[in-house]
């Protein structure tokens, strides 16, 4: 079945213990959009994602990942349908270089992600050097990653991520702990990735979320979506502005 939508949730509920950390929440986002989520501390986007990365399995509800329900698909098997996640402290491999960080992950997508999942091959359609540029490392690849400033960390992770090919990046939190510099470097980064990929991404830094919200911010509050539309309709909404002014 072909859909133009990357991802539709319904109706879904996490219930830990008593407490709805989602609530009863609905969700879709198209093909090739970049949607930001934010929401106060607490809200479930965390949470959100673990859902759809199959952390955490919903009490309720449906999560249709190209108009299939992934719900029931554990951990492992998740980026191998084509769902990366970046978390938000960077989990690269210090000791490494970062060109052998890359190389890493490209030999290893075409051993497991080929083989037994019959998804092409990264190394096909993306090489380390075109990852290299990308991230905007060519001068750093052989640099250990323990030397690179946090932001070029997030940096190549992100390009780790791509290197799995996806069609669907959830990153978490990209600008937390960065400079100014670095966050427009990451902001950059994402917005080129935006025109060849679907991506989710939760942020707390407003200034980031302005300058990558290209389309649609959807606001999580108390596990459910309280509103979604550009940043301008959001940013002006009442009920957004005292859900924020009520932290
Ligand atoms: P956010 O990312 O928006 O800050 P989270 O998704 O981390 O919010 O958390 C949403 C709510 O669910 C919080 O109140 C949190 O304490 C609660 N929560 C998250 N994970 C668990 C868990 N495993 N057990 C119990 N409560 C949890």
């Amino acid at each position: 079945m072909t859909t133009s939508k990357i991802l539709e949730i319904e109706n879904l509920t996490i219930n830990f213990d008593g407490f709805k950390a989602l609530n009863n929440l609905n969700f879709s986002m198209d093909t090739g959009e970049l949607r930001v989520i934010i929401g106060p501390n607490g809200a479930g986007k965390t949470t959100f994602l673990d859902v759809i990365t199959g952390k955490v399995q919903p009490t309720e509800g449906r999560v249709l990942f190209k108009g299939k329900n992934i719900k029931k698909t554990p951990e492992y098997q998740i980026a191998c349908l084509g769902i990366g996640r970046k978390f938000q402290t960077p989990r690269v491999y210090l000791n490494l270089t970062v060109r052998e960080n890359l190389d890493l992950v490209c030999n290893r997508n075409k051993s497991v992600f080929s083989t037994l999942f019959n998804r092409p091959a990264a190394t096909e359609m993306r090489t380390v050097a075109e990852l290299l540029e990308t991230i905007g490392l060519e001068a750093k690849a052989d640099l250990a990653a323990t030397l690179l400033s946090h932001g070029e960390k997030q940096r190549l992770e992100i390009g780790m991520l791509v290197a799995q090919s996806p069609d669907l990046l959830l990153v978490d939190e990209p600008a937390a702990g960065l400079t100014d510099e670095e966050t427009e470097n990451v902001g950059a980064l994402l917005l080129s990735l935006a025109e060849s990929h679907s991506i989710i991404a939760i942020e707390h830094d407003m200034e980031f979320v302005r300058q990558i919200a290209n389309n649609k911010v959807t606001v999580l509050h108390q596990g459910s979506v309280l509103c979604e539309g550009t940043m301008d309709q959001v940013q002006n909404d009442p009920r957004v502005i005292e859900v924020y002014l009520g932290q």
